[in-house]
């Protein structure tokens, strides 16, 4: 087994059906999370026990195939066992770092502005992997106070390796981030946002809109051909009721696309009576991508119509785009330039 896969009630059940008092979960959880062991034979049990946890589990590492710095982002480029490769990009922020990462080898989405999404999905990633980006992380960086599930890949396409990680993340006795501290992005699965909703609290929620109605999104993410803006914006309600946290839209101005002060008004209208924050995000222009960023004064304008209604609405300060590291951009530079 792979340690970083498993959830501490599963480690509970582990010690016991070994004779042992379940108590040692925690800890092996203590003493790898918070301590950062890295070796099963310096946990501090008796030599009988470590031979059963090494024939048992795996501690595995990513080996680091490229670290990219710059004042305020590190992409991590990280080579699973299996060889393919993944990346995490560290922000740094004034009040701490965030963690971005990854939740899939690829995507199946095809959102047509996304640069990750023209590489089809290849496999998911493990909950073992998606908790060693942050362990692998931590061990370079020191202490990161966020995670946010946005790196490549559609989390909730791969939803039972998500709340697994997710339930590790949290964990009091391991990385013990709490759901505040998290943030899951999709680009709106809407049966799998209700089944979240459903859930004990686990993470905030941030949904991928880009457009106010189905003409527009219809465009833009193959999805909205599924679960349309209304039945979208429905679920992601039914999440703000039952955990009574605001949801963030996401917002990508693409010019001449979804910019207009019309559409601004529409996004209004979409989201009135819902808890959110609408972050609206300059885009990245990637290579070979027909879409354009919007110019500052339009931007300006789109914001200023939401500001007037009251929305809660800020502009996102990007990160990593002198290092291919920025939203959309992640792997894709590397393997298809
Ligand atoms: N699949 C998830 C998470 C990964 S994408 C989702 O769709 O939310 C993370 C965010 O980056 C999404 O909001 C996505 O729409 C956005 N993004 C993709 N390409 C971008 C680009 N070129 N510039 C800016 N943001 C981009």
């Amino acid at each position: 087994m792979d340690f970083f896969a498993v959830t501490l009630p599963k480690l509970e059940k582990y010690f016991e059906s070994i004779g042992e008092n379940k108590a040692k979960a925690k800890a092996m959880y203590r003493r790898i999370y918070k301590e950062n062991v890295s070796a099963l034979d310096k946990l501090g049990f008796t030599a009988k026990l470590t031979k059963r946890l090494e024939a048992d589990f795996l501690l595995p590492a990513f080996e680091i195939e490229e670290q990219l710095e710059q004042p305020e982002a590190c992409k991590l480029l990280f080579r699973l066992s299996d060889g393919n490769k993944i990346e995490t990009v560290l922000m740094k922020h004034q009040y701490g770092s965030g963690l971005c990462i990854s939740s899939q080898v690829g995507c199946n989405m095809g959102c047509a502005f996304c640069a990750s999404g023209r590489l089809k999905k290849v496999r998911d990633l493990t909950a073992g992997e998606m908790i060693l980006q942050i362990v692998t992380a931590r061990r370079l960086f020191g202490n990161i106070t966020h995670i946010v599930v946005m790196g490549i890949g559609e989390p909730f396409d791969n939803f039972s390796n998500l709340t697994d990680a997710l339930e590790i993340m949290n964990c009091p006795f391991g990385l013990e981030y709490g759901p505040r501290h998290i943030t899951v992005s999709t680009c709106g699965l809407v049966p799998k946002i209700k089944e979240l909703a459903a859930m004990p609290h686990l993470c905030n929620l941030a949904i991928s809109l880009h457009a106010p109605d189905n003409r527009t999104r219809g465009q833009l993410m193959p999805v909205n051909g599924a679960y349309g803006v209304e039945e979208l914006v429905g679920a992601a309600a039914e999440f703000s009721a039952l955990h009574k946290k605001k949801i963030t839209f996401e917002y990508i101005l693409l010019k001449g696309i979804n910019d207009s002060l019309e559409h601004a008004v529409k996004l209004c209208g979409l989201l009135e009576g819902v808890r959110c924050y609408v972050n609206l995000i300059p885009y990245n222009e990637t290579d070979n991508s027909p879409f354009k960023r919007t110019d500052e004064a339009q931007m300006m304008a789109f914001y200023d119509v939401l500001k007037k209604r009251k929305m809660c609405v800020t502009i996102r300060r990007e990160f990593g785009g002198d290092i291919n590291a920025a939203c959309g951009q992640l792997r894709a530079a590397r393997l298809e330039g």
